[in-house]
């Protein structure tokens, strides 16, 4: 039976919280770390925790941001009447890897999903009604994931924006049903957001 002993196996149970890092991996990067010069651990540690606690949520899009406002509304040349709607900021992330796309985005931080008790009110919807009111929107571009939550919320989007006089588009299913943006390639994506179509 191998031991390990408590300061790594630790560290492992903290990393194998993490996506993608699986118990043996976990330990694997544990006894890595156990081999690393103290000062290599302490900056990554810093790193980490400084890193988290500097991120903030844009209080206009509700993206990741360093500031009140992220890089993307704080750019004008971004202000082109179109606003991108997703679940949350990994999906900016994703929509912004393939540099085609220049409008804005709205943050869900959710999709709707009945089952768990998220509704309207759980998800930045509300933030979303209020910037068509202060802000020049011409097309409001639906990219929650295809999932059926995703189109749940898409679609209810629609039938409320709608009556505002707001074009609502959807991106085509070149993302794969049940598939996530975060890990659709860039000509997939590229070819999701050329191929919108109306929808409402
Ligand atoms: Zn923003």
């Amino acid at each position: 039976m191998s031991e390990i002993i408590e300061p790594i196996a630790n560290m492992a149970s903290e990393l194998n919280r993490l996506p993608g890092i699986g118990k043996k991996t976990a330990q694997r990067l544990a006894y890595f770390v156990a081999s690393m010069p103290l000062e290599d651990v302490r900056s990554l540690a810093v790193a980490l925790w400084e890193g988290r606690k500097a991120i903030r949520f844009c209080e206009t899009c509700g993206n990741y941001a360093a500031s009140d406002t992220c890089a993307i509304c704080g750019d004008p040349a971004r202000h082109n009447g179109q606003i991108c709607v997703v679940r949350d900021p990994r999906d900016v992330a994703a929509m912004e890897r393939m540099h085609e796309y220049t409008g804005l985005y709205h943050v869900l931080h959710g999709t709707l999903s009945p089952m768990d008790g998220i509704g309207p009110d759980q998800i930045r919807i509300k933030e979303l009604l209020s910037r068509l009111e202060t802000e020049p929107v011409e097309e409001v571009i639906l990219a929650t994931n295809p999932d059926v939550e995703g189109e749940a919320t898409a679609s209810y989007l629609a039938r409320l924006l709608k009556p505002m006089g707001v074009r609502c588009t959807r991106i085509a299913h070149g993302v794969p049903v049940g598939g996530d943006l975060e890990y659709t390639d860039e000509v997939t994506l590229q070819k999701a957001l050329e191929g919108r179509r109306e929808i409402g």
